[in-house]
């Protein structure tokens, strides 16, 4: 079927982001630790795609180097069909034509105690941006700061208070009424509950679930957590020390997942029925430091189905069934 270029809001592609390490003193060969190594990926308007992996392997990089906020090594990002930047083809966008595209790009933090500056208020807070923006007079821009803590579940009685006389939950809905205080078409949303008691986590969801509805929003959701992923996201992609090792659409990754390292982490969450076995995959070995990556299979170290190829070949991520791809060279066979 064809793809309509107008229902994607971001294309990323072969994105990479290395970070030099310090040479050794009388040696000129630099190393790198390559973060990020030629993800790629497409999110359409108002879908939820999530990014999961453990701690370091990437995921918030690539989503600072999305938002342009670190300067890419490699690859391209195109918003809303206009680039961001082009590294191959040496094209970047103008800094006051990023500030504008800045609008409708937002990022919600994952910690709500210290995304938000203690030493103002919550109107100061809130209204920051769409004083920056000039979107209004004092009173209109007052107004909007009550319309929009009211929209995430807050009262205009806060706005003259300071983060810390709120609670984790609370001030992550701050966090979230200044993400939409520009009326931005797509949020990166970095682990935003991740820092929050698990009670307070599904309100936080259901409030996003509701302002990506009434919004109209696109959510760029990174998680370590692949239990809040399948419920949250409508595609996964899966990052192992820099690349996406499987993607396509969540429930076909949860049901049928095919890399090994995606059936260790959904074998890791926990089980809801207490007659259901928990066959619970475990990881042997520890995840290779970032500047002595493995060659061919970045998770050759770890995985028990490791062939002689897998240590000289690198898998490519290759379509199994529609929108489902994964990057195992034995993927059909264990
Ligand atoms: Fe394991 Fe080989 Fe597949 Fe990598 S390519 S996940 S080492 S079986």
């Amino acid at each position: 079927m064809q793809e309509n270029n107008k229902d994607i809001l971001l294309e990323v592609k072969d994105l990479k982001k290395y970070f030099p390490l310090k040479s050794r003193l009388f040696f000129n060969n630099k190393s790198y630790v390559k973060s990020v190594d030629g993800v790629s990926f497409k999110i359409h308007k108002t879908k939820i795609m999530g990014l999961v992996g453990e701690s370091g392997c990437g995921k918030s990089t690539v989503a600072k180097t999305i938002l342009n906020l670190i300067e890419p090594t490699g690859g391209s990002v195109k918003f809303n069909d206009k680039t961001i930047f082009n590294v191959e083809k040496n094209s970047y966008i103008p800094n006051k034509r990023m500030n504008e595209i800045r609008k409708d790009m937002q990022l919600i933090f994952q910690d709500p105690y210290s995304s938000l500056n203690p030493r103002k208020t919550i109107e100061a807070i809130v209204s920051e941006g769409m004083v920056k923006y000039k979107m209004g007079s004092k009173a209109e821009i007052k107004g909007r700061c009550e319309m929009l803590l009211n929209l995430c579940g807050m009262d205009k009685t806060c706005l003259n208070r300071y983060p810390h006389e709120f609670s984790g939950g609370q001030r992550q809905r701050i966090g979230i009424a200044r993400a939409i205080s520009l009326s931005p078409q797509f949020i990166v949303c970095d682990e935003p509950t991740a820092a929050l008691d698990v009670s307070i986590q599904s309100q936080i969801l259901n409030l996003m679930l509701d302002l990506k509805e009434d919004l109209s929003l696109t959510y760029l959701f990174i998680s370590h957590n692949l239990s809040v992923v399948r419920y949250f996201c409508d595609e996964i992609c899966v990052m192992y020390l820099g690349v996406i090792v499987e993607k396509g659409p969540s429930a076909e990754i949860y049901d049928h997942p095919l890399h090994p390292y995606t059936k260790a982490l959904i074998s890791s969450m926990p089980i809801s029925h207490p007659l259901q076995e928990n066959k619970r995959i475990l990881l042997t070995g520890s995840i290779p430091s970032a500047g002595k990556i493995p060659s061919g299979c970045k998770f050759n170290t770890r995985c028990k189905y490791a062939t002689d190829r897998c240590r000289e070949e690198i898998p490519e991520l290759i379509e199994v069934s529609t929108n489902h791809l994964v990057a195992c060279h034995n993927y059909n066979s264990i």
